[in-house]
């Protein structure tokens, strides 16, 4: 799941995610024989069915893998060992989904429905002085936090 890690390495989604290059990697790890991807155009599908003859990296999606390698991008691996570390015991991984629901894949519903049923409030961050969480993926995760959960201030019907 999530090969295509969000779909976008920035928020501003300036930085998409090259599928091809996405595809070869995760198939040419002798642990994976499945990928679940999500498509939303035939093109999408075309090109990922593209690269099953020959799942050799070439050299620009080399470059892109190093780039994405490089940069936090939107995608919350999930290692959970931010859920320690917070003060405010935020299910922080869960809000990064909501984040990358948000901006990588523009499923703004998906992400409405996800922090109401976490419970949240907008920017629960607040009233701490300080942030003690250090991701292990680099992500600011109180700026993030304070970012998406503006979205609570929509109201659902509004998104749907
Ligand atoms: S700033 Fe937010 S994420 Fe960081 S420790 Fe405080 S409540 Fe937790
Ligand atoms: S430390 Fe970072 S990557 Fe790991 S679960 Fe928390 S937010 Fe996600």
């Amino acid at each position: 799941m999530k090969t295509m890690a969000g779909g976008f390495l920035d928020r501003e989604r300036q930085k998409p995610v090259n599928a091809t290059a996405a595809v070869k990697w995760a198939l040419q790890n002798t642990h994976i024989h499945t990928i679940i991807s999500g498509f939303t155009t035939f093109d999408q599908l075309d090109e990922s069915l593209s690269v099953m003859n020959d799942l050799e990296l070439n050299e620009n999606e080399k470059k892109d893998i190093i780039l994405a390698q490089s940069l936090p991008g939107l995608y919350c691996t999930g290692c959970e060992n931010c859920l320690s570390q917070c003060k405010k015991n935020l299910p922080v991984p869960d809000i990064m989904r909501a984040y990358m629901y948000t901006y990588g894949y523009r499923e703004l519903e998906k992400a409405h429905e996800l922090l109401t049923a976490l419970d949240l409030t907008k920017n629960p961050c607040k009233e701490c002085n300080s942030c003690s969480v250090v991701c292990a993926k680099g992500f600011n995760v109180e700026e993030k936090i304070k970012d998406v959960t503006r979205l609570l201030d929509v109201p659902a019907d509004f998104i749907t």
